[in-house]
């Protein structure tokens, strides 16, 4: 069954999804905020994209490139100053059988916000607190989302992003896009505990319609690269699976660069060559090895697809993404059987350029650059081979975050 919502059309087979678009979504905020808090209108509405990476996985964090494009699903966040010091957040998504609710004071000087239940709000929280002009008014909100919760398109960021947009509107900041990106990256890591790289929450902040975003991870600096041609379709196909093993595993993979990059006297393994990971092959042991080689072809293959894309070359850019996907699960090893069966079943399609894995790893989506016309044929195979259930979404770039008109 597919259904088109605004820009992006979202095809729910087996498993329900709960996808609205932008206006669906600010409308059925705006109810709730008035359901809740007394009739009273809310008077603030923002939104922010989650993101889906074409290319460059697992380099952010080693300073090095990478391709995401802003996504038509976002996090919508409406709401009011109020005159306390007290917060109240609701919810519309349900985030692991949490209380949907939560109320919290400022932080000040002396107290800071500290990390506590439900978790899913420790990512207003942690933005509360990083938000880069302070003291802040109080302020009630509800927030709705159509960006699937732990699928790898980056909920987290979306929320966080959203949440700053949405204090940006309160009390103005100077507006710096890149540090505002850095301050939700900070919420990320201080109140979820993620040390996440810095991909996610730029693209969600500096996306730009039509357009996936080449982002340098070490100078903060990015290039819109078009990506808008009406013959081409880029097609999200979400496991839904998740391994428990995303938690422990992101970590380990961090500091198995950082160590790899010591060993190859580097700051970071954006400055090593295959030469000088060759020279110190006996140094490492093949583990390291692995994890650093994958890492340096990335940044190198995240290169490459841009002139590909630039010159419309799209066989090109698609045998990239196979071999960035094949990479991620033999050195990196960080796929699982779902993801290979989702790769393979749409590889095998006519008309489709490439697939690979997208986000962390360990489940969450794939994504698979194909001609718009076999669209529908590769959604039936990949349906017809892949033994779990798995949501489509026929995607395009879309606009960063952005407040809304009410
Ligand atoms: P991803 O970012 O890939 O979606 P993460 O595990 O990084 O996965 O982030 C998912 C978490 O973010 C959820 O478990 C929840 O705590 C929080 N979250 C994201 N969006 C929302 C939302 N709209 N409402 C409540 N919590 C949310
Ligand atoms: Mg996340």
């Amino acid at each position: 069954m597919a259904s088109t919502t605004g820009n992006h059309t979202i095809v729910t087979m087996a498993k329900s999804c709960p996808i609205q678009n932008v206006a669906d979504l600010l409308s059925e905020a705006r109810r709730v905020y008035r359901e809740r808090f007394d009739g009273d209108d809310a008077n603030i509405a923002v939104c922010a994209p989650g993101r889906v990476n074409l290319i460059g996985e697992h380099t952010d964090y080693n300073q090095g490139f990478v391709l995401p494009m802003a996504l038509p699903m976002v996090t919508v966040m409406v709401g009011s100053k109020t005159s306390g010091q007290n917060c109240c957040v609701v919810t519309l998504t349900e985030a692991a059988d949490e209380p949907r609710v939560v109320d919290f004071d400022l932080p000040t000087e002396l107290t800071p916000l500290l990390r506590g239940q439900p978790n899913w709000a420790n990512y207003v929280k942690g933005v509360v607190q990083h938000y880069r002009v302070q003291p802040i008014p109080g302020f009630r909100a509800v927030i709705a989302s159509s960006v699937p919760l732990g699928g790898g398109l980056s909920s987290s960021a979306s929320l966080e992003v959203a949440v700053y947009t949405f204090l940006q509107q309160l009390c103005p900041d100077d507006g710096d896009q890149v540090a505002k990106a850095v301050a939700c990256q900070q919420a990320e890591h201080t109140h979820a505990a993620v040390p996440c790289g810095i991909m996610d929450q730029f693209v969600s902040v500096l996306g730009k319609e039509g357009h996936a975003l080449l982002i340098d991870c070490r100078s903060l600096e990015a290039i819109a690269v078009p990506l808008a041609d009406p013959g081409l379709v880029i097609l999200i196909t979400n496991s839904n699976v998740r391994h428990s093993l995303t938690g422990s595993e992101y970590p380990t993979r961090r500091k198995q660069c950082e160590e790899a990059a010591v060993i190859l006297g580097k700051s970071s393994l954006r400055d090593a060559t295959l030469q000088d990971l060759e020279a110190a092959k006996d140094r490492l042991d093949s583990v390291t090895y692995r994890r650093a080689r994958h890492v340096i072809e990335e940044i190198e293959r995240t290169s490459q697809a841009v002139e590909a894309l630039k010159k419309g070359d799209y066989k090109e850019f698609g045998k990239l993404m196979v071999e960035s996907h094949n990479s991620l699960r033999e050195n990196y090893e960080v796929s699982c059987p779902e993801l290979e069966e989702l790769v393979s079943a749409a590889l095998e399609v006519d008309g489709v350029f490439g697939s690979r894995m997208t986000g962390g790893g360990f489940g969450g989506c794939t994504v698979t650059l194909l001609q718009a016309h076999a669209t529908e044929r590769a959604m039936e195979h990949i349906q017809e081979k892949y033994h779990g259930s798995p949501t489509f979404y026929i995607t395009t770039p879309s606009e960063g975050a952005r407040a809304l008109r009410l």
